[in-house]
């Protein structure tokens, strides 16, 4: 019996869980050594009882490139994925996991703040271009008014992006282009806005500023994540998330670091950090209520020196098992354990295979006035030799457009 396997015998008693982790297999100058403590994107396969979660943004309304505004995957093991918030700069990380946008189409808004919807846009485009073949659909909360609402919010979405919408049209598999919107009550107490494939979300009203944000959290398989998007706590919270296996809440930058680090008046500071949002001590004494087998906080600066300051400030209150997020991190969720790692990715990525082609409607296309199709410039000798080459090298008999006119 080589010396592995007698540590492993020797903590039969402690079950599975220790043969799965951290048994140093000897060194070798030839072989791989698996388990190097990270995730790769695209080198495990999801197991069908395991719930897959990523933060793909756990930062601020401002922009830095180490941390992109609040956005977190959930995937799970019957191959359903869902996106709750998608900040500013999200999308980009999400990109990094190559993962085909097909699977990417169900996005869950806990409130419309730009911070955390930001990249909608980069998803929702990217998408179409990336031949999304299924339409983006949102699910939002009302608002006090229609004006406040998400349908509204999407609607001028829509409307910004008439140009670019108009551009693809004919271009692109139409479906693809499609965005939908499920707009739900906000003051609905723990109400199914989702139920499809053995998955349920639910929404309860958030404490944010203003009516209108929502927390959610998804059941699945005896599992669950809850994600508190931003709100000051409540009771909501209190007794909804309670005993949830994975639960994410805001843990909002120090007042002190406001104050200090941004400039702010004191009374804006205090208001914003410990009013509009959670300071670290009530997170922790959130969690201490909720009772989590993983606490998430999220929505601060995760640096070397405001991290140690983060977490003081929930050890006051609360002594669980704890993740302080910064983007990248993926949490494998099982009924047995909640591993916990970094992400390692290409930042050289194309993106992720095209999963179908579909059918493309090339009648809706509209091309270019004839004051603009005048000033192309003649090219066709160039340009002929392209679709020369091209058409001989695949088979095809694609004919140039811009220099047939000419
Ligand atoms: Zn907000
Ligand atoms: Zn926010």
């Amino acid at each position: 019996m080589s010396i592995q396997n007698t540590v492993v015998y020797g903590c039969l008693v402690v079950g599975i869980l220790i043969t799965n982790i951290a048994i140093a297999q000897a060194p070798s100058p030839v072989k791989a050594t698996p388990n190097r403590a990270a995730y790769f994107p695209q080198t495990e396969d999801l197991k069908p009882d395991e719930m897959r979660i990523i933060s793909l943004g756990t930062a601020m309304p401002f922009q830095r490139p180490a941390q992109a505004a609040p956005s977190f995957l959930v995937e799970l093991g019957n191959g359903d994925k869902f996106l709750f918030d998608i900040g500013t700069g999200a999308a980009e990380r999400l990109a990094a996991l190559q993962i085909p946008y097909n699977y990417l189409n169900k996005v869950f808004l806990g409130h419309l703040h730009a911070d955390h919807m930001g990249d909608l846009p980069a998803l929702w485009v990217g998408g179409t271009i990336n031949n999304r073949t299924v339409p983006l659909e949102i699910w939002g909360p009302s608002g006090s008014e229609d004006q406040y609402g998400t349908k509204y919010a999407i609607d001028g979405l829509k409307e910004f992006y008439n140009w670019d919408i108009a551009t693809r049209r004919g271009a692109f598999v139409a479906a693809g282009q499609e965005l939908i919107v499920h707009e739900f009550d906000y003051r609905g107490e723990n109400k199914i806005i989702y139920e499809e494939n053995g998955v349920t979300i639910r929404s309860f009203p958030a404490v944010h500023a203003f009516d209108g944000p929502v927390s959610f959290r998804l059941d699945w398989n005896g599992l669950s994540f809850v994600f508190s998007s931003d709100t000051f706590p409540n009771k909501w919270f209190l007794e909804y998330a309670k005993n949830a296996d994975v639960v994410v809440h805001e843990c909002f930058v120090t007042v002190d670091d406001l104050v200090n680090r941004m400039n702010f008046p004191v009374e804006r500071a205090l208001l914003v950090g410990a009013q509009v949002h959670t300071p670290p001590e009530a997170f922790g004494k959130v969690m201490s209520m909720v009772k989590p087998r993983m606490a998430v906080a999220y929505h601060f600066i995760n640096d070397f020196d405001t991290a140690p300051n983060i977490l003081e400030g929930i050890r006051q209150t609360y002594d669980g098992p704890l993740t302080l997020a910064k983007d990248m991190l993926v949490w494998n969720v099982t009924k047995d354990k909640i591993d916990v790692r970094e992400v390692v990715y290409n930042e050289n990525v194309w993106t992720a295979p095209i999963v179908e082609r579909g059918e493309i409607d090339t009648s809706l296309r509209e091309s270019e006035s004839d004051f603009i199709k005048a000033g192309v410039a003649d090219f066709s000798d160039v340009i002929s030799d392209v679709y020369r080459r091209t058409n001989e090298k695949y088979g095809t008999d694609v004919k140039p457009e811009l220099t047939d006119s000419q």
